[in-house]
């Protein structure tokens, strides 16, 4: 579901954060794009309206984000950080050949890995989360058909 700007403010005030106007646009983009973007992606589309944005800001603020656990870092191949302000519990497809990063829920694979990690007993463990990042390339549907 799409933030607003004013549930942006508030969500940054909640968590200490100043609201200032380049955090609240930063954070408005990352959160309603689904692409896993890259500072450098963001930037690219911010700067069409914000002429002041700088990169450095984009990098800046985006590390604000994840030390007030606003967003989190996606791990990528290509070593270029990518971000994700969903929050919720889920795992992420990569393809490898698109560099595509796209989400991936299942509660029938979270029940399964929590269930099997619990009994592994591993000593002074509690299981709070996990993330599973699979790699693979996209399928043609037709040829996947084929074959
Ligand atoms: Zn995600």
């Amino acid at each position: 579901m799409e933030k607003s700007f004013s549930e942006i403010k508030e969500l940054l005030i909640r968590k200490g954060l100043k609201a200032t106007h380049q955090r609240i646009v930063i954070y408005h983009l990352l959160f309603n794009s689904f692409e896993h973007p890259t500072a450098e992606l963001l930037f690219d589309k911010l700067k069409i309206n914000n002429p002041s944005i700088s990169l450095g800001t984009v990098y800046k603020t985006l590390d604000t984000f994840v030390q007030t656990g606003l967003a989190e870092k996606v791990l990528s191949e290509t070593g270029s950080d990518r971000y994700d302000a969903n929050l919720s519990s889920h795992h992420h497809i990569y393809y490898t050949d698109t560099k595509e990063i796209v989400d991936f829920y299942d509660s029938e694979l979270q029940d399964l890995i929590i269930a099997f990690l619990n009994k592994k007993s591993i000593p002074n463990l509690k299981i709070k989360d996990f993330k599973i990042q699979i790699h693979g390339e996209k399928i043609d549907m037709v040829e996947n058909q084929i074959n």
